[in-house]
């Protein structure tokens, strides 16, 4: 069984962040990011600008906002700068 990588807490994270994923996969991103600055990095910018967004009266966030957050924090390219630096 692989570990849990950058990729994996990435595809959870708007799950993460709803509060609708499985406890124990919760525990594990939150145990990732412990020891990984990039994805506390992520994860708190993703937090605060859903925050934002969560202070609107429309509060649901739909598939097509949280998309383009994910666009618009360029969180592919984000982890593959990163990855080319070691
Ligand atoms: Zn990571």
């Amino acid at each position: 069984m692989d570990s849990l990588t950058c990729r994996h807490l990435l595809d959870s994270l708007s799950d993460y962040i709803d509060g609708t994923l499985d406890e124990t996969l919760c525990r594990e991103i939150e145990a990732h990011m412990a020891d990984c600055e990039n994805c506390r990095i992520v994860v708190n910018t993703l937090e605060k600008t859903i925050l934002l967004y969560r202070d609107l009266p429309a509060s649901d966030l739909p598939d097509d906002v949280r998309q383009r957050l994910y666009t618009s924090l360029n969180l592919d390219d984000f982890l593959d700068s990163k990855k080319n630096k070691h």
